[in-house]
């Protein structure tokens, strides 16, 4: 069976969702080998083999967490080299989609990034101009690689073997140009994390102030969701930059995405509109948004957030 490389992303001790959904794609197209750069990978062995990873290569080396993202890039073209796998996936991440351009230098090979999902032949889908136009496109030279939005798959278990096999790949003094100097882990409350999260509950400038998104994370945490933003309504300084869904902020593809006192700029929707089911709170029944929408309420926010949110707590309650 062919060979499918994932690029796994994790904290040193576990492995992100995405990589739970790139192993879910791969199992598509053949056998899944998970590609673990720097240590700890004893720890995500497990969550490994639940989503089907038949083989682990680690490559523990501390220089893989020291210098940025050239040694990965380094390490997967010599697996490339080696393994001939019949292609490479990494989440599309910021760190993700520097990895694979490198590798896709270094191999010769054709990229696709920002795919939301691959169909037969490798055929990846990419969701462009705020979801006006699906484009289907395929890699002709090399070993395709392709980068993944986080959330644009479900991840499903099935068991793999997840067998941990020894790489011993020395990065090159040209890899280790670029050396990290501090790591700070970000505070982050009870929340999930915006790219991650199956629920976002986003708030945009008809929220009308910083203090009135506490109705926003209400609602939130109601539903076990993060919380996102328009760029209005972080430049009004409501809500941290962080925050910010669209095309100069996050890209998220939720389960479901709840639009609040947003219209639906095209540059919002460019950060959102793969999500599987939306759903809009908007007082103008003409808001852009709603063409989007699977599921609206014309209405005043203030109104309806917190009776949407009783409502879901005593459910939940219940
Ligand atoms: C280069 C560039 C990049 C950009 N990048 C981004 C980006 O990454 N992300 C992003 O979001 N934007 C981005 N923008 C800005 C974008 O064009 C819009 O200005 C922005 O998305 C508007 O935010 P909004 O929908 O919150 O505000 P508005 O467009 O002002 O919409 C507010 C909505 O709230 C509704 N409303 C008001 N009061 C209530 C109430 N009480 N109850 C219910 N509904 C109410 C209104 O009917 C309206 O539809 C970018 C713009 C440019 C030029």
């Amino acid at each position: 069976m062919a060979e499918i490389l994932v690029l796994a992303e994790h904290d040193g001790e576990t492995v992100k969702k995405g990589t739970c959904e790139l192993l879910t794609l791969a199992r598509r197209f053949g056998e899944p080998s998970v590609v673990w750069a720097g240590p700890g990978a004893d720890g995500g062995r497990d969550r490994l083999a639940e989503f089907g990873a038949a083989t682990v290569y680690v490559a523990a080396g501390e220089e893989f967490n020291d210098y940025v993202v050239a040694p990965k890039a380094e390490l997967l073209a010599s697996l490339v080299a080696e393994k001939s796998p019949a292609a490479v996936l990494v989440a599309s991440t910021a760190e993700g989609r520097e990895v694979a351009a490198r590798l896709a230098v270094k191999t010769g090979s054709g990229l696709i990034t920002d795919a939301v999902d691959l169909a037969e032949g490798l055929v990846a889908e990419q969701s462009i101009f705020g979801g006006a136009i699906i484009v289907q496109s395929r890699v002709k030279a090399g070993t395709p690689i392709v980068a993944v939005r986080p959330n644009a798959v479900a991840p499903q278990p099935a068991p793999g073997a997840a067998q941990a096999e020894n790489v011993s790949v020395q990065a090159s003094d040209g890899a280790k140009t670029a050396h990290v100097t501090e790591r700070v882990v970000q505070e982050r409350g009870e929340r999930p994390e915006l790219t991650e999260a199956s629920i976002v509950v986003s708030g945009g400038r008809g929220v009308g102030s910083g203090d009135n998104f506490a109705l926003i994370e209400k609602l939130a945490d109601s539903l076990g969701a993060a919380v996102g933003a328009s760029r209005a309504a972080t430049d009004a300084g409501w809500y941290p930059h962080q925050f910010q869904v669209g095309q100069t902020g996050k890209t998220v593809s939720p389960q479901l995405y709840l639009a609040v006192g947003i219209s639906g700029a095209i540059q919002h929707r460019a950060g959102m509109q793969t999500s599987k089911t939306i759903m809009v709170i908007n007082k103008d029944p003409e808001a852009p948004i709603f063409e989007l929408a699977d599921f609206g309420i014309v209405g005043d926010l203030f109104q309806v957030v917190p009776q949407l949110t009783e409502e879901i707590q005593k459910r939940s309650a219940g």
